[in-house]
């Protein structure tokens, strides 16, 4: 279904629309050099709409590293995107059972939205919903508070043999708590977009769960992420969100964690088309945003580790932004660079790049700040083939 040509073809298309667009804006230029007998103009640049980073919400003792990096190295790079996967780290005050005096609370998380409303960035929390809910051995807030709301209870002691816990979609409370998180964590953020994750959703329509079991779990799915978009809207927040359960692993041939093969991707025709798309994809770069696109959503690529990843996908992002069909173009929002190694040591490893010039450190976070240095640099030159 899917290739990895480069398009040529669309490549001649921006060529011709390039032109065709400075000479709809900028005729007095145009005409000034011919009339100097000058080489006429570049091409029209073409700006990502999405230049995003997504970061764990930094630790307390990290709020000073974070406000630094929003307000220096962001802006400097080019982002206009910050993605902050908070979870339920922050000192929730809706649920008092989930208050965190540890974790980042209102004032602070108000002076990180300050800082990117200064600097033109977008702030988008994120609280991963569904899947997601335990992390090796351990079970997080939502399932340890609450256990009830577990697609599972009792099974699996310890998170053994699972990948990661679920909540049951169905649970008749979960959303009235989810809700709650959710509209705080928004509200503090002053968020006009949220990330509710929902990839890598294993755990679903479980045999034992009284509410799931023998239901679709494509039908499951798209219920879920509509209940959720449904909510954002009407709070004012556009739903963003992964979509590796919108992809068929056999089709694909790609691995049951970027796609799905637990029956979820029909799911990609039962939902609305108003949420943004994350494509993350860190081995290689199938083209997967044209297959968003071309359904109709707005998408952004996802790379984390290898560079020559990420600048794969911006090729595929700029290919589909040159498409005859302006509809699809459009749709091709950008890029958002991903990291999973927490915020202070992603600052860390990006400063040491920074210094160093092309950074021979290895690891997981120096392997992402030099891939987002690389990624930037060639959104920065929109004009790069
Ligand atoms: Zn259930």
């Amino acid at each position: 279904m899917f290739s990895r040509t480069d398009h040529p073809q669309t490549r001649t298309g921006f060529v011709v629309l390039a032109a065709a667009v400075v000479l709809l804006c900028a005729p007095s230029v145009d005409s000034a050099h011919a009339a100097a007998g000058k080489a006429r103009p570049k091409k029209a640049p073409d700006t990502l709409p999405v230049r995003g980073i997504h970061l764990s919400a930094p630790a307390k003792r990290d709020l000073q590293v974070a406000l630094d990096f929003i307000r220096n190295a962001l802006p400097k790079e080019g982002v206009n995107t910050l993605i902050l996967e908070f979870n339920y780290e922050f000192d929730y005050q809706s649920r008092p059972e989930f208050a965190n005096p540890r974790a980042l609370n209102k004032a602070d998380v108000e002076q990180i939205a300050a800082a990117c409303r200064a600097n033109n960035i977008e702030l988008i929390p994120q609280i991963n919903c569904l899947g997601h809910q335990s992390w090796s051995k351990n079970t997080g807030k939502l399932l340890r508070l609450h256990p009830e709301f577990d697609e599972t209870p009792g099974k699996y002691p310890e998170n053994k043999d699972i990948y990661c816990r679920s909540y049951c979609p169905l649970h008749p409370d979960v959303h009235k708590v989810l809700f709650d998180l959710m509209d705080e964590l928004a509200s503090a953020c002053s968020a006009k977009s949220f990330h509710v994750g929902m990839d890598e959703v294993f755990i679903l329509a479980d045999p034992d769960c009284p509410r799931c079991k023998g239901k679709d779990p494509a039908d499951l799915f798209a219920g879920e992420v509509k209940l959720l978009r449904d909510h954002l809207q009407s709070r004012g927040c556009r739903m963003w969100m992964w979509g590796d359960r919108f992809l068929d692993a056999k089709t694909t041939g790609l691995g049951r964690w970027e796609a799905a093969d637990n029956g979820t991707a029909p799911a990609i025709d039962r939902v609305p088309k108003d949420i943004v798309i994350c494509d993350w994809h860190y081995e290689k770069a199938p083209d997967t945003p044209r297959y968003f696109a071309g359904k109709g959503f707005d998408v952004v690529a996802c790379p984390w580790r290898k560079s020559n990843v990420a600048l794969d996908q911006l090729a595929l992002i700029r290919a589909i932004r040159s498409d005859a069909d302006k509809a699809v173009a459009a749709r091709a929002l950008g890029m958002v660079q991903t990291t999973w190694c927490g915020f202070g040591t992603f600052v860390q490893a990006y400063n040491a790049a920074a210094a160093g010039g092309q950074s021979p450190a290895k690891g997981n976070a120096a392997e992402a700040a030099q891939c987002f240095r690389t990624l930037f640099a060639a959104i920065r030159q929109p004009n790069a083939k």
